[in-house]
């Protein structure tokens, strides 16, 4: 029995390494996909303060075509001024002056309000910009080491799954079959060791009996308690783990 069991303990060794590579290769990616998800954030939030910048500069537009109109007309009335004869043309046209420097002064002022707010998104969004950049490279890297992980595993699973097929051709059939029945309902750990006549799966006592048996390794031994399937090393007392 105790032959039978060392190729057995051996599967399960591997079987456990497959879960965990297949555990990590369903974890990983969703790292990647966090990392990705951040990366976008960052990106709409640079994106949302050029927008607001376009929009500054098409209010901006208008104003400025409405600046230079009204240039025109002061300089038209610049030019007029001088040919004028009559005290009522002169006063009427000093009123069509007031009125265009009064709207030039209300339109510039729109301006300056219009570049200071833009002034202060732009320095707003290099401060984005630099920090996305700065945070691009270590997420970057972040990822491609994941990437790197991903890939690793992947090849330890096609290696470990290799080693498996193999050994269960080895291991005794019924064995096997018990070995996977039990496996099923205890999270990967059909077979554990049994030291000192406490099973390791369970933690519990075993009758001196049935640890005698065990150690003289004549037939199956199955814990009372956990119902695994019990080994026990050739050295007992001494520690591997
Ligand atoms: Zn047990």
């Amino acid at each position: 029995m105790k032959e039978l069991l060392v190729d057995l303990i051996a599967l399960q060794n591997v079987e456990i390494e497959m879960y965990k590579a297949q555990e990590g290769l369903r974890e990983l990616p969703k790292d990647i996909s966090e990392i990705e998800s951040i990366m976008s954030a960052r990106r709409k939030s640079l994106d949302a303060v050029d927008e607001e910048i376009a929009a500054y500069e098409q209010k901006k537009e208008p104003l400025e075509a409405e600046l230079k109109e009204n240039q025109a007309i002061l300089d038209a009335a610049d030019a007029r001024i001088k040919r004028i004869k009559t005290n009522k043309e002169f006063l009427a046209l000093q009123r069509e002056i007031d009125l265009a420097k009064k709207r030039k002064a209300d339109i510039e002022e729109q301006i300056l309000t219009i570049m200071d707010k833009m002034e202060k998104r732009s320095a707003e969004r290099e401060r984005i910009r630099v920090s996305f950049e700065t945070d691009r490279v270590i997420l970057d890297e972040r990822k491609e080491r994941i990437a790197g992980q991903i890939r690793e595993l992947e090849a330890v699973l096609v290696e470990y799954q290799g080693k498996d097929k193999k050994l269960r051709k080895i291991v005794d059939p019924s064995l096997l079959s018990k070995y996977d029945r039990i496996k099923q309902g205890k999270k990967g750990l059909a077979v554990v060791e049994c030291h000192d006549g406490v099973c390791k799966g369970c933690h519990m006592h075993i009758q001196p009996q049935l640890f005698n048996e065990l150690v003289r390794g004549d037939r199956l031994i199955i814990c009372p308690s956990c119902q695994r399937i019990l080994y026990v090393k050739p050295s007992d007392g001494e520690d591997e783990e």
